[in-house]
């Protein structure tokens, strides 16, 4: 690392990251201003006494002229590009960076980068549990707990940062170069915030924009968007599939075969098995992608199979993903509450083989449900329909299966395990918000899993 020259910030957003990276930059000598527009008593992660300890100069919940005096902004990823203080920085010139870029400039060591519009979390968690048990100091950091900016002081060289990176995030990097960027899949999301799909997939290419030969470029080739798009790149790319055209097109990659995992390289000409599918832990097809990615991040640190293999059999999941809560007389309890949306219920639903008794309903978004009628027809006895949007679920499910109303969470648990018999799966799989009764989905599957749990 080069001695940085400090300069003057504005970071923008006192959420996690914001509060992180104005610590950070101010720690290194910077001065450093962080602004929100809301008030102290809405902001959670505000740590005064830290950041005031550190110089930073804090101006809450009203504008300042001093805002836009500074010659850097660090906009936090939930600002949006439209935002008045966002165009009004931009028209006088001044740049404006995300906290990963503001932050890359301290990082001693290689970074792991995961976007995607699906999947990161999960990826990113089991990327940093192979390292961890090849015995590498390893940070795992990004969207979820902890972020970038706060790791970096604990970083050495031979660190390893496994880094989930949002959209928002890519759109506003200069210098990023993770060592290795993976690309886990594009579907439209998030189109409000960038304006059009095209927006949204040029952010999310802007991982590789400053990758060269050193770097490696994971993809995932079943995804016929992202291929397409990456394809021109003149940098080692590495891809994972889903079945052996993985192989038969690319140099190197990952994929799976007759219900086994492999790693290939032709050009130093292997092609290894790593495991049986169906020992990896984690269920579904989408964490057979989100293996194969991980396995491949693992492998191009020199990392051996039986290490990544073993951590696979062990790796319980993310918790609210398809988590295992607990067996019953023979019922098993699962918590999908992350499944805010049909596409993710549709992914849950995948996962079983049947048996299901379905907990569902919350917060609908102009949710249309036609498209999950043959999977429900065909893996889902019964659903428990329970929140706001229970009446659109009883009749938009009430012909094709065996739909009951719940009034509370503590009442859909009762009524699905009324309904089970021994060897049935209890998934609660909303594919709705959780705000009709919840903080959050992560308040959400608490309560869900402490009702579980009390079953007597
Ligand atoms: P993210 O961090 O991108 O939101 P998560 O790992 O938290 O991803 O998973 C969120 C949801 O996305 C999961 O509950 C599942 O429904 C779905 N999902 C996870 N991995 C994949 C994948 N590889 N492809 C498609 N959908 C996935």
């Amino acid at each position: 690392m080069t001695e940085k020259k400090s300069s003057s910030f504005t970071v923008i957003g006192a959420g996690r990251s914001g509060v992180g990276i104005s610590k950070l930059l101010a720690s290194k000598g910077n001065q450093v201003l962080l602004y929100d527009e809301n008030s102290d008593d809405k902001l959670k992660y505000l740590d005064k006494d830290g950041l005031v300890k550190h110089g930073v100069e804090l101006c809450l919940g009203k504008w300042d002229e001093r805002i836009l005096r500074n010659n850097v902004i660090v906009k936090s990823p939930g600002v949006p590009p439209s935002s008045e203080v966002i165009v009004m920085a931009r028209s006088l010139g001044i740049k404006v960076v995300s906290e990963i870029e503001a932050a890359y400039e301290y990082c001693p060591c290689p970074i792991i980068a995961v976007t995607g519009t699906n999947g990161k979390t999960t990826t990113t968690e089991l990327t940093g549990e192979i390292f961890r048990s090849a015995g590498i100091d390893t940070k795992v950091c990004g969207n979820v707990g902890l972020a970038f900016s706060e790791i970096i002081d604990d970083l050495h060289e031979d660190s390893i940062v496994v880094l989930e990176v949002s959209s928002y995030q890519l759109n506003d990097i200069e210098n990023f170069k993770p060592a290795v960027g993976v690309m886990m899949n594009i579907t439209p999301d998030h189109i409000d915030w960038h304006g059009s799909f095209e927006n949204y997939l040029t952010a999310k290419m802007r991982i590789a924009e400053n990758m060269d030969e050193e770097s490696l470029l994971v993809v995932n080739h079943d995804d016929k968007v992202l291929r397409d798009s990456v394809e021109k790149l003149s940098i080692a790319k590495s891809y994972f599939g889903l079945t052996e055209k993985t192989f038969d097109n690319c140099e190197q990659g990952a994929y799976e075969k007759e219900g086994k995992m492999f790693y290939f390289n032709k050009s130093k000409s292997f092609n290894e098995e790593i495991m049986e599918t169906r020992d990896i832990n984690i269920r579904g097809k989408h964490n057979l992608y989100n293996s194969l990615a991980a396995a491949i991040s693992a492998r191009s640190f020199g990392i051996r199979n039986e290490i990544i293999s073993s951590t696979l059999k062990a790796f319980p999941g993310v918790e609210h993903r398809i988590e295992f809560t607990r067996e019953l007389n023979g019922v098993k309890f699962f918590n999908d509450s992350k499944a805010t949306n049909v596409e993710s219920m549709i992914v849950a639903l995948e996962a079983f083989e049947g048996n299901l008794i379905l907990i569902m309903g919350g917060r609908e978004k102009g949710n249309d449900y036609s498209s999950v009628n043959d999977l429900v027809k065909n893996r889902v006895k019964t659903i428990v329909a329970v929140g706001e949007s229970r009446e659109n679920i009883v009749r938009h499910f009430g012909s094709i299966v065996r739909v009951i109303e719940a009034t509370s969470m503590e009442d859909a648990v009762a009524k699905a395990y009324g309904a089970s018999i021994p060897g049935d799966n209890v998934l609660l799989s909303p594919a709705c918000k959780s705000f009709d009764m919840f903080e959050s989905y992560e308040h959400r599957g608490e309560v869900f899993k402490k009702i579980v749990n009390s079953l007597k």
